[in-house]
């Protein structure tokens, strides 16, 4: 790997590929391990999430998380943050290979690959780590997820609204608030062409008020100057020749069609004529969702339309828009409004004792979990005593309890664990039968 950072840490020591035993390892950094808690959560999320892209008609696809480099280089564009220094590069034999950095330019490639668009417009939906050398801090990692939408061969801006729409759903659905909208066109290209000529134009009369990053970006990509965080450009940055006033008629039908979708469906948005996006597809409308409750990284949600790409990636021109969300940063804004994982026990924690009880313990858990029961069954024997504080411990609603005397009576004992309910003693064909009435009873 060019650039895989190794800890530096005292107790991590690297040599070659040898590790010292005895000294801890570590992740890398900004890459994060989810913690059983945590991945609670994510699972509900996703589970939310498979539900809502089902929902709006869009299809799963699965893409590899390596791709020759070239694709990326070609699709998101050289001169961008993410080609330049972001991307997580290496060689395989003869091969140039990345890690990829974003869904959009393999799930194009895939598209194309597989002739997908072959019967018509493909809506399709894709989860998973993203990769990119960026300086870790809250909201930014360099393993991070996205969930990535892409709708190919529809050209109207009917889907771009529609995917705007969707969002507005989804934070709803996520019970999320506060999350605003900006929309952009940026045109066509012969547009963004000319509006460029007078961008370079007026940034080289200006040009001893740039910064040093600035002064690059006019001789490489000089829309992307519009994009500097540095406070000092901003006044010049205001005055700068407007893209909106390069618009030709069909562009700003276009942008006129999918805001009137969004007004009519009640959702507001904000016209922001700096939004260019950092990723050189983009055409027409550009989105970003953002928050201004996660601190600086507070956009959760960025996409936009992508017509020229399939082209630009060797395959027939279609028309094309998507976007992805960061489930980090939607992540953490959920926790921050007060969402908390729903806990997930086993109904049943099933104790038991003696030799000829573990046998019977084992045909009564698979009973159970005929019976669509979750179970945990005990392991690693132990006391009646300990094994009922584990079975407390667990936040099972039930603990069903076999020693040598229930196997000796073809019987297994019952008892409720969260409320004062009575244990009671059945015939172990009704373990389950009597497992549900308790769990009624308790309300679980
Ligand atoms: P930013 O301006 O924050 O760097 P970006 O424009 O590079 O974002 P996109 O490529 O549009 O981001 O990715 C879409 C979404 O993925 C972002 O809006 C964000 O929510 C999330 N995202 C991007 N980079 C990271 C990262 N390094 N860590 C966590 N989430 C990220
Ligand atoms: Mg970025």
């Amino acid at each position: 790997f060019a650039r895989l950072s190794t800890s530096t840490s005292k107790s991590t020591i690297r040599r070659g590929s040898e590790i010292d035993v005895g000294q801890t390892l570590q992740a890398i950094r900004g890459m994060n391990d989810i913690l059983p808690d945590d991945a609670d959560l994510w699972e509900q999320f996703e589970t939310l999430i498979r539900d809502w892209l089902r929902a709006y008609g869009y299809r799963p696809i699965r893409m590899p998380l390596v791709e020759p480099t070239a694709l990326f280089k070609r699709a998101i564009g050289e001169v961008t943050d993410i080609v330049e220094k972001e991307m997580y590069s290496f060689e395989d034999g003869q091969e140039h290979l990345t890690l990829r950095p974003e869904g959009t330019a393999s799930c194009v490639r895939a598209v194309l690959e597989h002739n997908l668009l072959y019967d018509g417009p493909k809506k399709l939906w894709y989860m998973g780590p993203m990769f990119r050398h960026e300086r870790p801090q809250k909201g930014r990692y360099r393993q991070f997820h996205q969930v990535g939408i892409e709708a190919l061969g529809l050209a109207g801006p009917d889907i771009d609204a529609e995917q705007i729409l969707m969002c507005a759903r989804l934070w709803d659905d996520l019970g999320l608030q506060g999350i605003k909208l900006d929309i952009n066109s940026l045109g066509e290209l012969p547009e963004r062409e000319n509006h460029k000529k007078a961008l370079v134009t007026y940034f080289h009369a200006h040009q001893e008020s740039l910064d040093a990053d600035s002064q690059r970006r006019l001789q490489t990509n000089p829309l992307r100057i519009l994009d500097s965080k540095n406070p000092a450009l901003q006044a010049l940055i205001e005055q700068a020749p407007k893209l909106m006033d390069y618009l030709g008629e069909t562009s700003l039908k276009h942008f006129d069609g999918v805001q009137a979708v969004l007004k009519n469906a009640g959702v507001l948005a904000r016209v922001n004529q700096r939004l260019v996006r950092g990723l050189d597809y983009y055409n027409l409308t550009v989105f970003e969702w953002v928050t201004d409750q996660l601190g600086a990284q507070g956009t959760v949600c960025a996409g936009g339309r992508y017509d020229g790409l399939t082209a630009q990636l060797g395959g027939k021109s279609s028309p094309a828009c998507g976007f992805a969300m960061g489930i980090e940063r939607l992540l953490a804004l959920w926790v921050e409004q007060g969402y908390q994982a729903e806990k997930n026990p086993p109904d049943v924690y099933l104790v038991h004792q003696g030799d000829n009880a573990q046998g019977e313990a084992f045909k009564i858990a698979e009973q159970l979990r005929d019976a669509a029961l979750s179970v945990q069954m005990h392991c690693g024997g132990g006391s009646f005593k300990s094994q009922m504080k584990r079975a407390d411990a667990s936040g099972a609603g039930v603990a069903v309890i076999i020693g040598d005397d229930e196997v000796a009576a073809g019987q297994v004992s019952v008892k409720p664990l969260r409320n004062h309910g009575v244990q009671r003693r059945v015939g172990s064909d009704d373990a389950a039968v009597t497992v549900n009435e308790l769990m009624l009873e308790s309300d679980i």
